[in-house]
């Protein structure tokens, strides 16, 4: 029986790159996403890969949408967590729902999806859950407490996960890309972006792609032995 992976926010951007990546692989994949119906349809289409909508931030949309996944796919074998959102400004400009949206949805997220899946997987003996951080959460940025505060919760949310998981087969780490050629990335003011290339060493930013090989590593058999790991795929931004 193949894999069965669910890869959270996968219908854009780097998700939509690890769904396409684990398809490759054999894997049966799901890919969740947060509202957007036209291009979740599209994709779709384009891919053969079935969508289901619901809010990772949402502790029960998550159980109710990972038992919907497996009733019409199967038991879900890896759970890639790649949602995520960003509400930029400063301290004195962020309000309590700009801290709160992102803290919700891109920890949260972590959450809600290991309680739907973990305990599945440990029965079955054998797991993978993918959690995908951020380089601003390991070296933090300015204008983003929110953002920089939830990714690094999800570096340490890994390691302890790890630990429940390490005996019962199910290994648990985490990606922190650098800057990706994405829709977020293209939301960055062009002159901030400038200043930001300029400090990659490799001189460029990153693509999807790049960061789908390594869920691709660490999903599969040969990954077995890495758990509470953290791969920063950053072109060097950030030596960690
Ligand atoms: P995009 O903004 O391009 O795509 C985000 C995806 O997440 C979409 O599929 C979106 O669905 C989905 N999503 C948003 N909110 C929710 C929600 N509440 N519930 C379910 N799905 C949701 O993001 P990227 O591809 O750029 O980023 C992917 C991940 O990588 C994020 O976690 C991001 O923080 C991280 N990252 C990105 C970097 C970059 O340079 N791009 C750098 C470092 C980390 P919909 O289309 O329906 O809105």
């Amino acid at each position: 029986m193949p894999r069965v992976a669910i890869v959270t926010g996968g219908t854009r951007g780097i998700g939509e790159a690890i769904c396409l990546a684990l398809q490759k692989m054999g894997i049966t994949v799901a890919a969740n996403y947060g509202g957007d119906d036209v291009k979740a349809k599209e994709f779709s289409e384009r891919t053969g890969i079935a969508v289901y909508r619901w809010d990772v931030g949402d502790h029960q949309a998550c159980l109710d949408g990972c038992a919907r996944v497996e009733d019409e796919i199967g038991a879900v074998d890896i759970v890639v967590n790649n949602a995520g959102i960003t509400r930029d400004g400063t301290l004195a400009r962020m309000s309590f729902e700009d801290w709160n949206d992102v803290m919700r949805v891109n920890l949260g997220g972590c959450f809600n999806m290991a309680k739907a899946t973990f305990p599945g997987m440990v029965s079955r003996g054998w797991g993978r859950i993918v959690n995908i951080g951020s380089i601003n959460g390991q070296a933090g940025q300015y204008g983003q407490v929110n953002y920089a505060a939830a990714k690094s919760g999800i570096h340490g949310f890994t390691k302890a996960l790890a630990q429940e998981g390490a005996k019962k087969g199910v290994t648990v780490n985490a990606i922190a890309p650098g800057y990706i050629d994405t829709d977020m990335v293209a939301a960055v003011p062009a002159d901030v972006l400038a200043k930001i290339v300029a400090k990659i060493p490799v001189g460029r930013l990153g693509h999807a792609r790049e960061i789908a090989r390594g869920v691709s590593f660490l999903v599969s058999e040969n990954g077995g032995f890495v758990t509470g790991s953290t791969l920063s795929l950053n072109g060097g931004q950030h030596m960690y």
